[in-house]
């Protein structure tokens, strides 16, 4: 439903997405509130299973990746900071997505909770997330761990197709659209990030191993990880995480 915008009148709006928008929110109002990070090397399947984690707790989804390109396309004071980090692989300074991540959890759809997905990457990061949580009485529930070995991310990551304006994600054989290059809902065309290159993805991989896997020992300590088996096709990954968000 293209309605999201602050700027819509809610009398242009049809009535039956103002209908289906209402019973939305109704079966939302009975889901418990979640406050989740998915934490995984690129293209172990975060971006693939949170529109599904979303849409069954009605949480919001925030990928401060995907809040970055943003950016970098809009080529905002932020963009500009960004661009070089991102285009070597590199992760951008914590104040810039700390910052980005303090101004999205006001968004009303983050009342029930989020997912942060590509955020907190650095233990940094992590600590400054628990501080704005506190502040609002809050903190993490899970952290969910998309365990995968490095040597299966090649092909993932090269193998991937996007849709820009939805982030809807596609693999040439994993996942294939039903017209190759085009998005199955709009029809528009699919991009390569620039990134998605085996030799980007070297240095995408030493950023995590050295910066972001001290992140899971950091909510490890706190008792809340959950380790998934990311290797797993897409569908069995959606079983354990289902399992894991139940418990
Ligand atoms: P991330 O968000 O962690 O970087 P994605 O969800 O974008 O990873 O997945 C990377 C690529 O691998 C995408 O092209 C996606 O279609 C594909 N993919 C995701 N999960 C799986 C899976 N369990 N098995 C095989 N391919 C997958
Ligand atoms: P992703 O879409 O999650 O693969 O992120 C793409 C790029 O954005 C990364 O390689 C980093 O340069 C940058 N980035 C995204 N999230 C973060 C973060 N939490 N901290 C630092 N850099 C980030």
């Amino acid at each position: 439903m293209a309605t999201s915008s602050a700027s819509v009148n809610l009398e242009d709006v049809p009535s039956v997405d103002l209908m289906s928008e209402l019973l939305r929110r109704m079966k939302c109002s009975s889901k418990p509130d979640k406050r989740l990070i998915l934490v995984g090397p690129p293209g172990s399947g975060k971006g693939t299973q949170s529109p599904i984690i979303k849409d069954d707790y009605c949480l919001c989804h925030l990928a401060t990746g995907d809040m970055l390109r943003a950016a970098v396309a809009a080529k905002t004071p932020l963009g500009v900071k960004a661009k070089e980090a991102m285009d070597k692989g590199e992760l951008v300074s914590d104040d810039l997505v700390v910052g980005i991540i303090d101004e999205a959890l006001k968004k009303p759809s983050c009342q029930k909770g989020f997912i942060l997905d590509g955020f907190p990457r650095t233990v940094v990061q992590a600590q400054k997330l628990d501080e704005m949580l506190e502040k609002k009485g809050a903190k993490v529930d899970k952290v969910l761990n998309f365990a995968i070995d490095d040597a299966i991310l090649e092909e993932r990551i090269t193998g991937r197709w996007i849709h820009p304006s939805s982030g809807r994600t596609y693999h040439t054989k994993f996942a294939p659209p039903k017209v190759l290059g085009v998005d199955d809902v709009t029809g528009e065309p699919l991009i390569q990030r620039k990134d998605d290159t085996a030799t980007v993805l070297k240095s995408r991989l030493e950023a995590f191993h050295k910066q972001t896997e001290p992140v899971i020992d950091y909510y490890s300590k706190k008792g809340i990880v959950a380790n998934l088996h990311a290797e797993k096709p897409p569908k069995e990954v959606t079983t354990e995480v289902q399992k894991v968000l139940s418990s």
